[in-house]
């Protein structure tokens, strides 16, 4: 960082320490940049990151040619590899899209037919006898088997993100949220809060808040209003299962509007978790409720009926950082740069919700690439 006569001036900031804003860190200093992370809590991954299913999905729901599924697809690739090669812990267990009536097994042709034109080729549908082969302890009619999904340890990915990304001169700042900012012409003047309140300039800043990122854009003055989108809460809890896993695969059945369903995950320690559901809410509050336990016995029921009473027990909760309503089609991650707000210097990354814990490493090259200007969005 170079002392100006009054303001520091850096070259690129990044707003959060979730693994995207990691990932677009390490990216961005290994392109050779002088960068600083300001995060406003006092760790990196303390929000999303680190509340949700640590799939490490193959990029099967999302539409062709959305930025969902091509940056999935290529994330996906290259974090086994990125993970293999950092010491991570990852591992492809394989899932299993469950159909549990006739309609559902109808649903599951369109979810391989859009998965096949995503390029997850090794997807391949199996009768219910070759699922209870697999998983003795399902009931289905049918299902879909995703040899390429997995799981990650989250944390020790954003470690590692870190690590590369300070390894190669990058700082990151803890206890420093952005509260607001004004172009400068060659860049942005930024305000920093928390303890040591200070004014900050730069020529790049990439907006990966996550769940703060609307609010972010909103104080970035000159940022157009119709370039900022309405955000949405979709809470989504599990219940973590009691004694030994029954299944060795994850489990999923065919997904609903606002999120995958009540699915099976198992941690690296084989630990079964079910979750996320999905509860459109108003503001962030991480309270498991027991009240919806009783959604999730009947939900799991429908695949697993030998689940027993009093078996689940609240797990944890997470937030989807929505940029459509409850009754709006899903939306694709939006990766905004000048092209689309026409403010130099400056990314904004919107709705980043699932896949983008599996999508990092792409969401980071893309961001790279729309700050050169090699891509214009
Ligand atoms: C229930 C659930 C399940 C999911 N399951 C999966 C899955 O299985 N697989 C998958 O690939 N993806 C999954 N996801 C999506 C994935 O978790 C997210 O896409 C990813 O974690 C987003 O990371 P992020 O860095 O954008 O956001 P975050 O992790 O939320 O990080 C944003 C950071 O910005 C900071 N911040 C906010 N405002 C400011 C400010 N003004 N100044 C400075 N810092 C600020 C916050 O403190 C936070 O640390 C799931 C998401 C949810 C909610």
């Amino acid at each position: 960082m170079s002392e100006g006569a009054m303001t520091e001036r850096v070259d690129a900031v990044v707003a959060g320490a979730g693994v995207v804003g990691l990932a677009v860190a390490r990216a961005l200093a290994l392109a050779g940049r002088e960068v600083l992370v300001l995060e406003a809590a006092d760790a990196i991954g303390t929000e999303t990151s680190s509340r949700n299913s640590e799939v490490v999905h193959a990029g099967i729901y999302y539409p062709k040619d959305s930025l969902k599924a091509r940056l999935c697809v290529e994330g996906r690739r290259r974090l086994y590899d990125y993970c293999a090669s950092h010491g991570v812990p990852a591992s492809r267990l394989g899932k299993l899209i469950v159909a549990t009536s006739e309609s559902e097994a109808r649903a599951l042709d369109g979810i391989a037919a859009k998965a096949w034109a995503n390029g997850v080729e090794d997807l391949r549908p199996i009768s219910a006898k070759e699922a209870q082969a697999l998983e003795p302890a399902l009931a289905c009619t049918g299902a879909l088997l995703s040899p390429s999904t997995g799981i990650v340890d989250s944390h020790r990915l954003m470690l590692a993100y870190q690590g590369d990304a300070e390894a190669a001169g990058a700082v990151v700042a803890f206890h420093a949220p952005i509260v607001g900012g004004r172009p400068t012409g060659d860049g942005w003047s930024l305000d920093v809060g928390g303890a040591e309140p200070m004014r900050l300039e730069c020529g790049l800043l990439v907006n990966a808040a996550g769940l703060g990122a609307v609010a972010l854009a909103r104080r970035l003055e000159g940022l157009p209003e119709a370039a900022i989108p309405t955000a949405y809460l979709c809470k989504g809890s599990y219940y973590s299962l009691a004694g030994r896993s029954p299944f060795r695969h994850l489990i999923y059945p065919v997904p609903e509007h606002a999120g995958l369903g009540v699915h099976l995950t198992l941690d690296l320690a084989g630990q079964a978790r079910f979750g996320p559901d999905t509860e459109w809410v108003d503001q962030i509050d991480y309270t498991v409720h027991i009240a919806r336990a009783e959604g999730f016995y009947a939900a799991i029921r429908r695949y697993w009926p030998d689940l027993p009473d009093g078996a689940l027990q609240p797990g944890y909760a997470g937030m989807r950082p929505k940029i459509s309503g409850p009754h709006e089609p899903a939306a694709d991650f939006r990766i905004d740069g000048p092209a689309t707000h026409g403010l130099p210097g400056l990314v904004n990354l919107f709705g980043i919700e699932s896949p983008g814990l599996t999508a990092s490493l792409a969401i980071a090259d893309h961001v790279v690439a729309v700050a050169e200007g090699s891509v214009r969005t």
